[in-house]
């Protein structure tokens, strides 16, 4: 953990510094951000320090927007989910940057993604195995040499695993380009990497972890939506990720603490009018205020809802149009952590599953009195995305927590045992006011949008948030975003 402790943010400090100078000599500006989230909290937090006035306007009754940690039991202790962000990759620098800022380093342990943890469970194709023995009790099952002779050996297990990848970690879309790319030409493309090109594995190298390494060989085989996808992958399953033991909500809140004055809850933005010189802004449909300058990290998904005037077409289109993908979470508060007894000894990670659940994740298992398997613990009963995440939100609430409950089943019957699952909480992205989805996206949709086009300022308005970032759906995006468009309004 040194290395992640003692982190110099050469990088994070040099673009900081340069924001510094910029302002250096520059009056105080007046300036109102729209949210709350990582986002808004960031710019905000900086802009004070360059001694601007700041105001915060946020709609919900807490901050933080999708970096939402629910807490069971006394609310206060240990037996808390992620509903929102989870993980912080290695190489979000900016992220880690505010971490160490907030003081927060020493609470940062490692996060065992999906696929990392081989005594997890794997559910497809109607067998449950352990990972470690997808390579023979799953991975025939997709029956990919049918008809077809390849000259490696590695071609058939690896193509497989990398399916079982795409499978429990994609949209529908994505999911669908992989299943075509598979069947026209990247079976041969695999087999011509492996025989050709000679490359030798050991056995046990084909296990799924070991599947994402070899990813970066095939870069430029995949259709191109898939590429971009592909990144998002890598990123998710890599070893190098992080979470903070207490709750990610911690960090919005140790940025929030020097903001007390500043952020304002319960205003819902309901409508903005640019201006020739300020910007009117609407606040629970009966109140005006005005602002010189403002940034605007709503989702433009919430934004396309409320009454727009004064913007380009250009940038109404954008607005109106930008796809969101849905995601949704399901927390079990379970009354013992049955996982990590004799029967399964599994100490995080996840489970994965070609049901709608996806993806099941274990809590962290924290040293000295509450390491006891005897405790409640909290599971990531369902983590999906995209379409899944759709049939979910359909669902009332006794369906979901049945088909949950029943997939979860499948590999783990104690689920269904009476009182074991002591409480629930639920979110599905797309179906929260102030979300409605889970984040932007680019390169899917029924229209697709250059990032300048996102991003593009209109009179005194700038726009901030995940979508405005090619880091889209990671923390790392809003805030690099926010920078961004602090470093902007400083210059006017
Ligand atoms: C399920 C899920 C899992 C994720 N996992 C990860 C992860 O593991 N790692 C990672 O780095 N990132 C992850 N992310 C992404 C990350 O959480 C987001 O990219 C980031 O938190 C977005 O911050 P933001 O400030 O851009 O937007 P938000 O957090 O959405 O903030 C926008 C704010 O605007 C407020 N608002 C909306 N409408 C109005 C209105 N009309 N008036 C006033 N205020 C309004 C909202 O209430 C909200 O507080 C995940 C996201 C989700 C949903």
């Amino acid at each position: 953990m040194e290395k992640i402790w003692n982190r110099d943010f050469k990088k994070v400090r040099s673009y900081l510094s340069d924001i510094y100078a910029l302002n250096q000599n520059k009056m105080p500006k007046n300036i109102t951000i729209l949210g709350a989230g990582i986002s808004g909290l960031v710019a905000a937090h900086e802009l004070k320090k360059l001694n601007h006035n700041v105001r915060v306007i946020e709609a919900s009754n807490r901050i933080g927007g999708r970096i939402w940690t629910y807490r069971f039991g006394d609310k206060n202790g240990m037996h808390y989910g992620e509903l929102g962000a989870m993980r912080i990759p290695f190489n979000h620098e900016f992220t880690h940057y505010y971490v160490h800022q907030m003081g927060l380093q020493h609470k940062l342990r490692k996060f065992i993604t999906v696929l990392q943890n081989s005594e997890c469970l794997i559910d497809v194709n109607n067998k449950v195995c352990r990972l470690k023995d997808a390579i023979d009790d799953i991975y025939p099952r997709y029956e990919l040499s049918k008809n077809r002779n390849f000259r490696s050996k590695y071609t058939e297990p690896f193509a497989a695993g990398l399916k079982t990848v795409v499978d429990v970690m994609s949209p529908r879309e994505i999911r669908e380009v992989f299943a075509a790319d598979l069947n026209n030409h990247l079976l041969d493309t695999i087999d011509t990497l492996f025989y050709e090109k000679n490359i030798q594995l050991k056995e046990d190298d084909l296990s799924l972890s070991n599947i994402l390494p070899m990813l970066s060989k095939l870069k430029g085989n995949f259709k191109n939506v898939l590429n971009t996808y592909i990144k998002h992958i890598i990123l998710e399953s890599g070893s190098e990720l992080y979470q903070i033991v207490g709750g990610m909500d911690q960090l919005p809140h140790n940025i929030a603490k020097d903001l007390q004055e500043e952020i304002r809850l319960n205003a819902e933005v309901t409508g903005i009018k640019l201006e020739d010189n300020r910007v009117k802004i609407t606040i629970n449909d009966n109140e005006q205020i005005y602002s010189d300058i403002v940034l605007c990290t709503i989702p433009f998904s919430v934004l396309r809802e409320m009454k727009l005037e004064g913007f380009s077409e250009e940038k109404l289109d954008v607005i109106n149009n930008l796809t969101y993908m849905g995601a949704s979470k399901v927390l079990f508060y379970c009354k013992d952590r049955f996982w990590e007894n004799d029967k399964y000894q599994i100490k995080e990670g996840a489970s994965v599953s070609d049901q709608f659940i996806r993806q099941t994740y274990y809590p962290i298992t924290l040293d000295g009195a509450s390491n006891n398997k005897e405790n409640p613990g909290v599971l990531l009963a369902s983590y999906v995305i995209g379409e899944d995440s759709d049939y979910v939100a359909s669902l009332n609430s006794n369906e979901q927590i049945n088909m949950i409950k029943k997939s979860v089943g499948r590999f783990h019957p104690e689920i269904e045992d009476k009182d074991m699952i002591q409480d629930i909480a639920v979110v599905s992205w797309e179906k929260q006011k102030w979300t409605r989805g889970c984040s932007g996206v680019m390169w899917i949709g029924r229209k697709k949008y250059n990032l300048e086009a996102v991003i593009k300022s209109e009179k005194q308005m700038f726009f901030a948030g995940e979508h405005c970032s090619p880091d889209n759906a990671w923390i790392e995006g809003a805030i690099t975003s926010a920078l961004s468009q602090v470093a902007k309004i400083i210059q006017l």
